[in-house]
């Protein structure tokens, strides 16, 4: 594991500790905790294969594959597998604990997984990704399924490789209730509507609940305050704002798309960024026009000038790392982990970081934002809307029964709101502690279960 993650972690048990209405009936306090960050430090499982799989020209590779199992007190494990040519096995065991983290502090009754596939899924046909996706099922088969292990996409994978994957495991197990055994499938293969977008648009609905309806709310409390975090939010509050997205993905470009249609906030995005390009334009970009574009060029951004012109969007071209340094006073992470680090934060600009990505900012840069009184809404917090409509899914797929599009995002965001009305007013008395506090809810909740189920002696 990390060893940021381990102490976010080590903080968070040690606040408990001194907490003394916290779990008061344990006999040996001091015994208990250290059973606690024994378990919360060290993933349950951690499987791993070569997958074997014959390529279009005929020649054999060995694909590293991982699948982590980090703890299910909660409930079966449950993660996304990514498709990223940087997977390695401490990276897919810090992202399974952050799903334990995830589904105990938005209470979705799930443990935490996560798989990965070592490979640019950009280099190989469709016919080779089926092949992939086929093997891992067939290689892992023994350790998920609907009520153990639920995998789901994430980075590099989507819906056509959930279904694959689905299909496979229901060719290895016939008569088992197949549906719940993958979330992130299409519709038409009992996916649940809603769940693509469900990402994007509980990031997007995180930042404008906090910046929109809780400031709004609490703007004579916070006037009143001189901490940081009201400061930051009341300058940015009620005035036009310039807004970035690095990764125009499944997360990043919905959320895009959310910020382009939300009319309580007055915003533009002045810039969007995938692994090839920035395009930047400071009286905002066309968004459905991006997003169009993407649908028909392989998930792209347009990154010449004839590719602008054919999409009918006036943009610049810049570097695709500029994008974090641009004059913005938001900045929406939605691409991959470590994107500001200690060489690139003092460059940074924005007031406001949307963690959509998981792990966009290491700790030194977070550390360094929070002096700053630059406010972050962190990942643990910003997109489990994919998780949350996964078990609307798993829990679909089980009764059969679909709900309509307008009932998945009414759940989604009742579930969103219910987290951030949580955190929000501790975050007020406690500044730049949001992480800190959303680790520190988690940690309780999945502790008192793990206490209930007689763990922690
Ligand atoms: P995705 O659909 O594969 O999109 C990733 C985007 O990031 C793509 O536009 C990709 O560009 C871009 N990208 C990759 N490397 C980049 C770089 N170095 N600089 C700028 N852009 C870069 O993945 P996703 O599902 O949106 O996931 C994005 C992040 O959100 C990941 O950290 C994931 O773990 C997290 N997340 C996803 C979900 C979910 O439901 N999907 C849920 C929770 C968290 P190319 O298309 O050019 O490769």
């Amino acid at each position: 594991m990390h060893t940021e993650t381990k102490k976010i972690i080590q903080d968070s048990l040690d606040a408990l500790f001194e907490n003394e209405t916290f779990l008061p009936d344990i006999p040996n306090r001091t015994q208990a905790f250290t059973s606690l960050s024994a378990i919360l430090s060290t993933p349950n499982n951690i499987h791993k294969s070569f997958l074997r799989v014959p390529l279009d020209d005929e020649s054999v590779v060995r694909i590293p594959a991982y699948r982590v199992q980090h703890n299910n007190a909660l409930g079966p494990y449950k993660g996304g597998i990514r498709f990223h040519e940087s997977v390695n096995e401490e990276e897919v065991v810090n992202l399974a604990l952050l799903m334990t983290l995830k589904n105990a502090l938005h209470q979705v009754p799930f443990g935490g997984g996560k798989g990965g596939i070592a490979i640019n899924p950009h280099e190989y046909s469709a016919k080779e990704l089926n092949a992939i996706s086929r093997k891992y099922v067939r290689y892992f088969s023994d350790v998920i399924g609907p009520d153990k292990d639920i995998p789901a996409p994430d980075m590099g994978s989507g819906e056509r490789e959930m279904d694959w994957m689905m299909a496979e495991y229901k060719l290895i197990h016939p008569g088992i209730a197949y549906l719940g055994s993958f979330t992130g499938k299409s519709v038409v293969n009992g996916g649940s509507l809603g769940r693509r977008e469900a990402t994007g648009k509980g990031v997007y609905f995180t930042f404008r609940y906090l910046l929109y309806d809780y400031v709004k709310a609490n703007e004579e409390l916070l006037s009143k305050s001189d901490n940081p975090f009201a400061k930051t939010t009341l300058e940015i509050y009620n005035r036009p704002l310039k807004m970035a997205v690095q990764g125009f993905g499944n997360v990043g470009s919905v959320a895009a798309l959310e910020a382009y249609n939300c009319k309580l906030i007055q915003h533009k995005i002045v810039a969007v960024s995938d692994r090839n390009v920035t395009l930047f334009n400071e009286e905002g970009l066309n968004i459905p026009a991006l997003v169009d574009f993407t649908k028909t060029n392989d998930g792209d951004l347009p990154s010449t000038e004839k590719q602008l012109l054919d999409a009918e969007v006036k943009a610049e071209i810049k570097d695709r790392n500029s994008l974090v340094t641009l004059p913005v006073d938001v900045l929406l992470l939605a691409a991959m982990e470590n994107q500001i680090r200690e060489d690139n934060m003092k460059d940074v600009k924005a007031r406001i970081i949307i963690e959509g990505a998981n792990a966009p900012t290491t700790t030194e840069a977070d550390h360094y934002f929070n002096d700053k009184g630059v406010v972050i809404i962190p990942d643990i917090l910003a997109n489990a809307g994919g998780v949350i409509v996964s078990y609307f899914e798993w829990l679909q797929g089980r009764e059969t029964q679909f709900y309509t599009e307008k009932e998945v995002y009414r759940l989604l965001i009742k579930k969103m709101k219910e987290t951030m009305d949580m955190m929000l007013p501790q975050y007020y008395g406690d500044p730049f502690a949001l992480r800190q506090n959303c680790f520190i809810h988690a940690v309780m909740r999945l502790s008192t279960v793990l206490y209930h189920q007689g763990k922690l002696y």
